[in-house]
């Protein structure tokens, strides 16, 4: 899975979602993540079609909200999503939260069939505890590929990431920025100034070095083309250290259906 993707939750307008899908991949980037909630498969579709990339050569990711994850409407709408997004299979599909019709054994039993058939490659979980992991992962025979969580300096999950470590799962993060947070961090901005680079860079070059595939959702060229130079950020030991020092719980993202609000 490439490190660095393109997210697009709140990238609402269907004309500048689709370009910014395109910018991003004639830039370079070679993973996309969207999501049925987000109302934009067309969009980032479209994107992807005007981009003079081919599709294989992207790794596309979506998710099914959970009032969708009975057997039937899984099948149903994961269909529904390869049609609108103009592509016959996906690289990873998301249970999107561990929520409303959310079971083990019944939701990923449709995944599971899904891959069999060739639609999805890979399965993947989102907004999942260690404990949903393990029921997860009992409940099928195909390996969970991949959790997607809120992770940036301000909420470094080591727990989560141990424990993904351990089991094989890889972390994808959302929210990276911690949503403009990022921004607002003394270490991070100090560390941003010595290197002449933004927050942003910084935060996902962190991101990186702990192993984590990040996701951030940028809107125009300029934002698209900061995250993208990120990868040429080489964080130094001392600078790796002060960022894990950040000793902060900040979590952007909490719904009351979501496990960390129980
Ligand atoms: P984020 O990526 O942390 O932050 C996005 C915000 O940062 C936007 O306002 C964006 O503005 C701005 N930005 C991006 N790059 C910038 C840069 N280089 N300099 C200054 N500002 C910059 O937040 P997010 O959208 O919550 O998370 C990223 C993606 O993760 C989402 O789009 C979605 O795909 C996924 N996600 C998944 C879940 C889940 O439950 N699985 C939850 C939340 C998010 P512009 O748009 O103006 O560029």
């Amino acid at each position: 899975m490439p490190g660095l993707g393109l997210g697009t939750w709140q990238n609402d307008d269907p004309d500048a979602c689709a370009e910014s899908v395109r910018i991003a991949v004639e830039m370079g980037y070679r993973h996309v993540d969207t999501a049925q909630i987000y109302r934009n498969e067309g969009a980032v579709g479209r994107g992807l079609t005007e981009a003079s990339v081919d599709r294989d050569d992207v790794f596309l990711a979506t998710k099914v909200w959970i009032n969708k994850l009975a057997y039937d409407d899984v099948i149903e709408l994961t269909e529904e999503s390869l049609e609108r997004l103009g592509t016959d299979y996906l690289d990873l599909l998301y249970v999107h939260w561990p929520s409303g019709e959310y079971d083990p054994e019944e939701t990923l039993s449709a995944f599971e069939q899904l891959r069999d058939d060739g639609l999805i490659e890979r399965i993947g979980v989102s907004n999942f505890e260690p404990n949903h992991l393990e029921a997860a992962q009992a409940a099928i025979d195909a390996p969970i590929f991949a959790n997607q969580v809120e992770m940036h300096p301000l909420l470094q999950q080591h727990e989560l990431r141990e424990f993904c470590a351990d089991v094989g799962v890889e972390l994808v993060a959302y929210s990276p920025l911690a949503r403009g947070d990022v921004f607002e961090v003394d270490v991070l901005s100090d560390i941003a100034d010595a290197n002449d680079v933004s927050e942003a860079q910084v935060s996902l070059a962190w991101l990186r070095e702990k192993g984590v595939t990040t996701i951030p959702k940028a809107t125009g060229s300029e934002h698209i083309r900061d995250n993208w130079a990120s990868l040429s950020l080489e964080l130094s030991g001392d600078e790796i250290e002060r960022i894990d020092a950040i000793d902060t719980e900040r979590r952007k993202i909490n719904p009351d259906f979501g496990p960390s609000a129980w």
